[in-house]
């Protein structure tokens, strides 16, 4: 039996057979993986203990006929105070699902790998208040499309290709970006956006939560920027989750 460490953090969790786990865990080395927790509810009670959802954890996987099994779990950290209220619980759930959901199995991400822990732990840091919540949300989600391949393109048309100017320009979930006010009619579901919209995205997807700077004061943009954002999760996850979840990010980025 060959036996294999990982470090990573867990997404997921859910109950398979009589005493069993199903464990999705996002790894540094082999990006998710889903792994069972055998006799877990049961007799390695200690052992499921350490694994709630939001966990970083080192694991010991043994390689079985169905599948690869955890031998051990080492907890290196866990986000104790992101667990006290609902605010926090809301935002680590939707962190964890956007991540699971955007993800395919044994595909290495370091970066993103790095970046949920970035994530944890700046949710960790945060107070309650829910327009802090709400904007945390919206920079997961930039940061972790930008790190799946789903980047906008925020400097040319997304038609034309010419330089966008300042204003006059509205953003098209479904082209990935921008369209000059010469192509507007290029996508009919193409949403106005505000000249401050585009460089508050431009800062979701390129900053550190600790470099943002205070968000525009005009409420305007925060609702046009939080409008994209879920257009553009709309249109990425449309077609990969089930109608229920796909409900419940649009919930989340409230
Ligand atoms: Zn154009």
């Amino acid at each position: 039996m060959s036996l294999l460490d990982v470090t990573g953090v867990v997404l997921n969790r859910r109950d398979v057979r009589e005493d069993s786990r199903l464990y999705t865990i996002f790894t540094h080395e082999r990006g998710k993986l889903e792994v069972f927790g055998r006799g877990i509810r049961k007799g390695q009670a200690k052992l499921g203990g350490h694994l709630e959802p939001g966990a970083t954890v080192r694991v010991t996987l043994a390689q079985g006929k169905t599948g690869e099994t955890i031998t051990a779990v080492e907890r290196q950290h866990y986000p104790a105070h992101a667990m006290s209220d609902l605010g926090h619980l809301a935002s680590l759930g939707f962190t964890l699902s956007l991540v699971d959901a955007m993800t395919k199995p044994e595909s290495a991400d370091p970066p993103l790998a790095s970046f949920v822990q970035e994530a944890i732990g700046t949710l960790e840091n945060l107070d309650g208040d829910p327009d802090d919540h709400s904007r945390f949300r919206m920079w997961v989600t930039w940061h972790v499309l930008g790190l799946t391949g789903h980047s906008p393109e925020l400097d040319h048309c997304v038609h034309c290709r010419k330089p966008l100017p300042e204003s006059g320009t509205t953003y098209s979930a479904l082209l990935g970006g921008w369209l000059g006010p010469e192509c507007v009619g290029h996508d009919a579901s193409a949403k106005q956006s505000p000249p401050e919209a585009r460089s508050t995205i431009r800062q979701f997807v390129h900053s550190a939560w600790v470099e943002l700077p205070a968000f525009p004061p005009d409420r305007s943009v925060e609702r046009a920027v939080a409008s994209m954002s879920r257009a553009a999760l709309d249109h990425v996850l449309e077609r990969q989750l089930p109608a229920d979840r796909f409900v419940q990010f649009t919930r989340a980025l409230g």
